[in-house]
Formats: structure tokens, C-alpha cells, sequence
């Protein structure tokens, strides 16, 4: 456990104490009611009192903590050298899979689920991303291998290698969503930056809109945002070219996505003429 916290801040990542799986679900720290077992950090009045607040690369730090508990799990904070995509199920594995298309150092968990490791963004800690899918960055943990999780099993890496740029359209949905345009369109100074970030908005809503919904919410933003391209505040290729992945991700077909749009971006302009 020591070498393999001393290799990652070696690497300049900031390294933590973390209680470990016993196996069956249980924890280190005993407590029949832990909620986070082997996920949370050690506590000791004169070693380690803040948690993640107190991560170090200090070799010396980290010989102190592990000659205390040597098996306590290796914590890594992630916004500072890298951030890690936390990946819980086999359709949030095919969402990202979609949207990455290079190399990235990957763990298995030991619950099974899969840690992709991209270079810091600068990010927030985000949960879903996308279904099954969270963020941790600027102030998040992962735990990290050879570490034990409450099932019993190992963390372990199943690819390695330097972590890549997190891709933009990833970046983009981690990113927190713009804020809502303040003011009605008339008061609005500068109108380009208001139909670029409607635009943002509404692609939003439309990627994160539920089954049921999603055809609906494209209709809508379509010929919120047709309203904005009849103006001349917004060029249509600009919204098609953002709603229709933004559906796709959001799981709607290329054929009705296509068509949906263009009925939205159609009643826009019938309206505009009346
Ligand atoms: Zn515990």
C-alpha cells in the first residue's frame, strides 16, 4: 500500500488515508452502520484530522500515515493533476465510450464499476454526468489500487498510461450548465451572448430531458431557439448542429431527431410571419 502511495505523489498526486473493505461490506472503522465502507478517510488526532483537506505528496507524511495503518486504502484527490470519470453501469460505459476516442488509464473498482483517469479540467465534482456516470474533480477522492473495497475485492488497473485531455463534448457536460438568461430578450445588452448561452441552455435540457419527455423537450428548444435564428441572433446550422447530438445523447434516433427539428425550426418561422 505504501509503494504504490508514494508512485502517486511521485506523480504529484495528493495522496489520503482511507479505512478498507473487510469483505461482506464491512469496513475497517468497525461502526455496524458505516455508510462508506473503505471509502472513507482514516482519523487520527495528531496524524490526520481533515481528510481530504490534508491529502499530501510528502513521502515523509505518507511513511507516517501507512507505518500506522498499514493497510489502510489509498485515497487520491482528484483537481489537481488528474480528474477521474466514475463509470457505474454498462450503458453509462457506452455513453462515454461514445463520446472518447483515445487512450485512458482505467481501474476496475472493486464493486466492478470502472474509474476513466483524464488530466485535471479545473472542474467540480459533478454526479451524473450522464446516467450512470459521475465526476470527481476539484475536491473529490477516488480510491485507488491495490486498495480493497467492502466487497472484498481489489482495486486494480486494468489499462495504464498517461491521462489524456478530458474530450470537449465531455468537458461540456460536466461543466456546469450556464445560467438561465436573467431578462427578456428586449433588455438584453448584448444579444449574441444571450442566444449563445439559450443555446447552450437549451441543448441542456434537451441532453438531460427523461424517456417520455425527449422528443418534446427537442420540439420546444427547437422553436424557442427557431425564434432566435428568425431575428438573426442565432445561425440555424449552429442549432441544428448542437440539439441533434445533444438528442442523440440524450438517446432519440437519428431519423426522428432530424425530422423533429425541422418541424420546431419550421413552426418558428410560421409564427414569426403571422
Ligand atoms: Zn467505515
Amino acid at each position: 500500500m505504501l509503494a504504490s502511495a508514494l508512485r502517486y505523489a511521485a506523480a504529484g498526486v495528493p495522496v489520503l488515508p482511507l479505512h478498507t473493505g473487510t469483505g461482506g461490506g464491512g469496513c475497517s472503522c468497525r461502526r455496524p452502520q458505516c455508510d462508506r465502507p473503505g471509502k472513507h478517510p482514516r482519523w487520527h488526532p495528531r496524524l490526520i484530522t481533515a481528510g481530504l483537506h490534508q491529502a499530501s505528496t510528502d513521502p515523509a507524511v505518507l511513511r507516517r500515515w501507512w507505518a500506522t495503518w498499514p493497510a489502510a486504502n489509498v485515497g487520491l484527490r482528484t483537481g489537481v493533476v488528474v480528474d477521474v470519470c466514475d463509470v457505474d453501469t454498462a450503458d453509462g460505459l457506452r455513453l462515454v465510450q461514445a463520446l472518447v476516442d483515445c487512450e485512458v488509464p482505467t481501474v476496475r473498482t472493486g464493486s466492478g464499476g470502472l474509474h476513466l483517469y483524464f488530466a485535471a479540467t479545473g472542474l467540480p465534482n459533478r454526479v451524473r454526468v450522464l446516467p450512470g456516470v459521475d465526476w470527481r474533480g476539484v475536491d473529490g477522492y477516488v480510491v485507488a489500487p491495490p486498495s480493497t473495497h467492502a466487497s472484498g475485492e481489489r482495486y486494480r488497473w486494468i489499462s495504464r498510461g498517461p491521462a489524456p485531455l478530458c474530450p470537449p463534448v465531455l468537458r461540456a457536460l460536466v461543466a456546469p450548465p450556464p445560467e438561465p438568461p436573467p431578462r427578456p430578450l428586449a433588455e438584453i445588452h448584448h444579444p449574441s451572448r444571450y442566444a449563445s448561452a439559450a443555446l447552450d441552455n437549451e441543448a441542456d435540457r434537451v441532453r438531460r430531458a427523461p424517456v417520455g419527455t425527449r422528443n418534446n423537450t427537442l420540439y420546444s428548444a427547437t422553436r424557442r431557439l427557431g425564434r432566435l435564428v428568425a431575428s438573426g441572433l442565432l445561425d440555424e446550422r449552429d442549432v441544428v448542429e448542437t440539439l441533434t447530438p445533444a438528442a442523440r445523447l440524450a438517446g432519440l434516433g437519428a431519423y426522428e431527431t432530424a425530422r423533429t427539428i425541422r418541424s420546431g425550426l419550421s413552426a418558428a418561422r410560421t409564427r414569426l410571419a403571422s
